[in-house]
């Protein structure tokens, strides 16, 4: 197998939870409580979990857009909190995030292709008079036209805007894309094309992506391997035939529950959660799952379960597996 291009190992990211005139940390948000990820080039792999699982803070503490609080992240090998402000610039184009609304992200007074061309200059990747010419070839194999070069953002749709997020990213030429719920707020027609752009992309360009959603089903056609998050921590990972053919965890199941299978006879009984995510400033003692899960045992609410591997790639935490 090939060396990994990234590496995360036993990630935290606590936020501090201040209050009073002074500022007093009276407590912390452990939106991500020691995850392990290792991707290899040209894989995707989906991270899923309810809003609130953590899934985007393992995103975009990656990406150093929040500050780790401890673990290791290595790109291509390197510590990427031990390189200088000047050499995590030199690495920047090679990974790039995919918003899920790249709307909110685009300056509705710059043409697309002068903010796509933005980053090439700032980056000093493309010298200024093959800027047209190199955003043009990407907004074309992006599914855009050459004349979107000179339209402004307001008169794209949905799915085109996603196309121009995509662009923007791609025309970096990186290598890694951590691609933030990038289908969610577009209809399940567009959503389709849009996942198949994302295939056709990482076919032509060997792209290696970190896809995060709350939405299996969207996961299940992109991914060759699989994480599920609740409450900052990882509770299955494996597969996708992993996951979708043999769930081991009571929360994978509930989830998987919801995918609805185009075939009726096989129709899945659905397990459907008590109540709500507890907050991850006091998560439940023991199995963080044990508030709502239908298969809860007396030591769960005590024992931590150990994140083991049960068959080759697959792993699961859970008492009962
Ligand atoms: Fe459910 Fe217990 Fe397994 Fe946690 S450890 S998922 S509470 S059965």
């Amino acid at each position: 197998m090939s060396e990994p291009l990234l590496e995360v190992k036993s990630l935290k990211k606590y936020f501090p939870v201040k209050k009073g005139l002074m500022g007093r940390t009276v407590g912390y948000v452990k939106a991500v409580d020691d995850i392990n990820i290792t991707l290899y080039p040209g894989e995707t792999f989906g991270l899923v979990g309810e809003s609130g699982s953590g899934k985007s803070t393992v995103g975009r503490t990656i990406l150093r857009l929040h500050d780790k609080t401890a673990g290791e992240i290595r790109f291509q090998g390197k510590d990427l909190y031990a390189l200088s402000p000047q050499e995590l610039r030199q690495l920047r184009p090679k990974m790039q995030l995919i918003f899920q609304d790249p709307y909110s992200s685009l300056n509705p007074r710059i043409r697309v292709g002068d903010a796509i061309g933005e980053a090439l200059l700032d980056h000093q990747l493309v010298p200024k008079e093959k800027i047209r010419e190199v955003v043009t070839e990407v907004l074309t194999s992006c599914g855009l036209s050459a004349y979107h070069y000179d339209r402004f953002p307001h008169e794209f749709s949905g799915g085109q805007r996603q196309r121009i997020g995509i662009a923007r990213a791609l025309a970096l030429n990186p290598e890694l894309i951590i691609a933030d719920e990038p289908v969610s707020a577009l209809d399940v027609s567009i959503q389709a094309q849009i996942i198949n752009l994302f295939k056709k992309l990482q076919l032509s360009r060997g792209l290696t992506y970190l896809f995060i959603s709350h939405d299996l089903s969207v996961v299940e056609h992109l991914c060759d391997r699989i994480g599920v998050m609740y409450l900052g921590s990882m509770v299955e990972m494996g597969t996708r035939d992993d996951l979708f053919l043999r769930p081991l965890h009571p929360y994978t199941k509930a989830l998987l529950s919801a995918v609805p299978i185009p075939i009726p006879k096989l129709k899945r009984e659905r397990i459907v959660l008590k109540g709500d995510i507890p907050s991850p400033m006091n998560p439940p003692s023991g199995c963080k799952f044990h508030t709502r899960c239908p298969f809860a045992v007396e030591r769960c609410s005590s024992e931590i379960p150990l994140f083991r591997e049960v068959e080759q790639g697959h792993h699961v935490a859970c008492h009962l597996v």
